[in-house]
């Protein structure tokens, strides 16, 4: 059954079946996920992150969707297989395992038969299964190791959340920023750090930089499209031109006169540019 722990560390020195991550999925599933699962759900494809599983009924499916951040995790500690990070379940018919493989192989399965004979129902499987996860998540726990506050995946000691939701939680802070710096720049910069949670002033600054950098470029290259008669949306530039003023000089938009020297200094060389498509007719 599964032996996380010391399955892991057994894996690294292996050289593994070459760089195929699916054959390497296949060769390390039965000691992953223990052989009564192995029997029910088997890796049959690759698709980008995702490991596509056939599971003999729709049941089988649903449990095993519980285990996936273990068996997510399992899989990482292979480097043919390090970039999977989701699992997904089709039911099918399953190809009948080889006939008895190897001289290990056959070692192995007569250990792990003399260990536990086989079970007899789905929910025993998935008990045995969940008992073995838990076994291993007890140890990494007893090794300091901590897990992470979002999907429990297991981390390293000291880390609260693992990466793939660390990245997951900045990308939607990144965008929760520039979405109210886009709508609403006018927002002194500590009430935006009170509304996106866990925005620190370092971020936020880093982002305000690039958002008028990156605002800076669209507008500039709409104006050489305009003077070229090609179509731009003067709806969002527009918009814009009025966002980036707000953010970039901080002055109070009740103030902000349509041709006021402040907008002129902002907008510099676009300025002309912005007047142009904020007097022709929408
Ligand atoms: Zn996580």
């Amino acid at each position: 059954m599964l032996k996380l722990g010391s399955v892991l560390d057994a894996w690294r020195p292996k050289p593994g079946p070459g760089g195929d991550p699916l054959a390497a999925a296949r060769s390390v599933w039965p000691d992953l996920v223990g052989a009564d699962v192995a029997r029910a759900a088997q890796p049959v494809a690759i698709e980008r992150d995702t490991l596509i599983i056939l599971t003999t009924s729709a049941s089988w499916s649903h449990q095993l969707a519980f285990l996936e951040p273990e068996i997510v995790r399992g899989l990482a500690a292979l480097p043919q297989t390090v970039a999977i990070t989701r699992l997904r379940f089709r039911v099918g018919k399953l190809r009948r395992a080889a006939p008895a493989g190897s001289a290990a192989e056959q070692r192995r399965a007569q250990r792990s038969a003399a260990v536990e004979p086989p079970a007899k129902t789905l929910a025993d499987a998935l008990a045995r299964l969940r008992r073995s996860v838990e076994r291993s998540r007890a140890a990494h726990r007893a090794l300091g190791g901590r897990f992470c506050t979002v999907c429990e995946a297991p981390t390293a000691a000291g880390i609260a959340r693992c990466i793939p939701c660390r990245d997951e939680s900045e990308r939607q802070r990144r965008f929760a920023c520039e979405c109210l710096l886009f709508e609403a720049p006018w927002l002194p910069t500590n009430d935006v750090l009170v509304l996106v949670d866990g925005l620190t002033p370092e971020q936020f600054d880093a982002i305000r930089r690039r958002l008028l950098r990156s605002w800076w470029d669209e507008m500039w290259r709409a104006s050489k499209l305009f003077r070229l008669r090609q179509p731009i949306d003067r709806r969002r530039l527009r918009k814009l031109a009025s966002s980036f003023v707000l953010l970039e000089t901080h002055i109070d938009p009740n103030r902000l006169e349509m041709d006021s020297a402040v907008r002129k200094n902002a907008l510099g060389e676009l300025y002309d540019f912005v007047c142009e498509i904020e007097t022709l007719p929408a």
